[in-house]
């Protein structure tokens, strides 16, 4: 058989190592599960186990990343890792080091379908979903290399390559490795989603806590039409509903996600065009504003930072929790997709629209 065929070994369930290992004694495979999952370990470092079994799980159970490139920057407190995966494609994982806590971005599908414009990832257009265990081995690598750093990994956002709520099933298994296994609180777990309602309403479902992020990033149908493509689908009407909802029954907090476009998504009546959907909601949301990351593929520019925050404290003035979101290791390619995106594609730019209200 194959290396590609083999499931990876944060793929195989409980009960598939079971059966793996059905001629070894039954501690075995609490031995292996807890080896990969609480000591983040390869199979051949688990001293625990005998060398000849070490050796025959390190080819049965092959990992699922190699890592392509890992890049340092903001003095060490980022570090990026591009991973390649069986078939070829390739992926991006962010380990952010805060002086409180630290947080692996992850992805979780090589490319996406969603062809947001302004969004490296978007542009180089969908090739597949991740396996579960492909989601979970970058936590994994993640929480490896926060360790030898001296730290804790405490939190997980699904804000790398891909759209997590159109590959549900395996972001949902992995939602419950990465709790139940590695031992992330729930709360501290993020899905962010570019708005499929559909999904938005399961997870209002799910009975795990966990957070959930709206890339919003315009409160008007026109301009989010543009943006954001799948608003067609999914107009502003349904996804505040949808949030609404959510708020109702999870008494959690929402956050907004708004990438600051320069004289797109900036001005002041999108400011308050913003106040006004989050006033509408039962419960108060976060507006996190990111400083548009350039891409080779959107000649648009983002925001300077003064606008930036000026933005922000216009929103602030209207009653709306906001802060800017610091991007991390824009010097290593860390905004989404741009580490791993292929070809340079062609430049699209948007049309400005005046701000007849200023
Ligand atoms: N598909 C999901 C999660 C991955 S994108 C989503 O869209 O929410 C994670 C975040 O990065 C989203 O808020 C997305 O809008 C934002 N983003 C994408 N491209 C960006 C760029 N060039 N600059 C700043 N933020 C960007
Ligand atoms: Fe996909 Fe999110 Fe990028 Fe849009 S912003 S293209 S949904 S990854």
């Amino acid at each position: 058989m194959s290396t590609a065929t083999k499931p990876s070994r944060y793929d195989v369930t409980r009960a598939e190592l079971g059966q793996i290992l059905a001629d070894e004694p039954r501690f075995r495979v609490d031995q292996l599960w807890n080896g990969l999952y609480q000591q983040l370990a390869d199979p051949s470092g688990l001293t625990s186990l005998p060398k000849s079994l070490r050796s025959t799980l390190e080819t049965e159970l092959p990992p699922a990343l190699t890592t392509v490139v890992e890049r340092i920057s903001d003095g060490g407190d980022t570090v990026k890792y591009l991973f390649e995966l069986a078939g070829g494609s390739r992926i991006e994982t962010v380990l952010m080091v805060y002086p409180d806590r630290v947080t692996a971005c992850v992805s979780s599908q090589a490319g996406c379908a969603m062809g947001c414009g302004f969004c490296a990832t978007g542009q180089a257009g969908f090739t597949r979903h991740l396996t579960t265990g492909e989601i979970v081995e970058q936590v994994i690598r993640a929480a490896r290399k926060a360790r030898d750093l001296d730290r804790r990994l405490a939190n997980v956002v699904f804000m790398g390559m891909g759209e997590p709520l159109a590959n549900e099933a395996n972001v949902w298994a992995a939602i419950e490795r990465i709790h139940d296994d590695i031992g992330l609180g729930a709360r501290h777990l993020t899905v962010s989603t570019v708005g499929l309602v559909p999904g938005i309403k399961r997870l209002t479902e799910w009975p795990m806590q966990v957070n959930l992020a709206v890339s919003l990033h315009a409160a008007n149908d026109d301009l989010r039409n543009v943006l954001v493509p799948i608003n067609r689908r999914y107009p502003l009407d349904a996804l505040m509903s949808a949030c609404a909802d959510y708020l109702r029954a999870k008494g959690r907090r929402l956050s907004f996600e708004w990438a600051l476009i320069d004289g797109v998504n900036d001005r002041d009546i999108d400011a308050r065009e913003l106040a006004g959907l989050c006033r509408a909601l039962p419960l108060a949301a976060h507006v996190n504003i990111i400083p548009l990351n350039p891409t080779p593929g959107y000649l648009t520019r983002g925001t300077s930072l003064t606008r930036v925050h000026e933005f922000r404290d216009r929103l602030i003035g209207l009653g709306v929790n906001a802060t800017v979101r610091r991007n991390r290791g824009t010097d290593i390619d860390a905004a989404c997709g741009q580490l791993a995106a292929g070809q340079p594609v062609q430049p699209v730019s948007l049309g400005r629209r005046r701000d007849t209200s200023d």
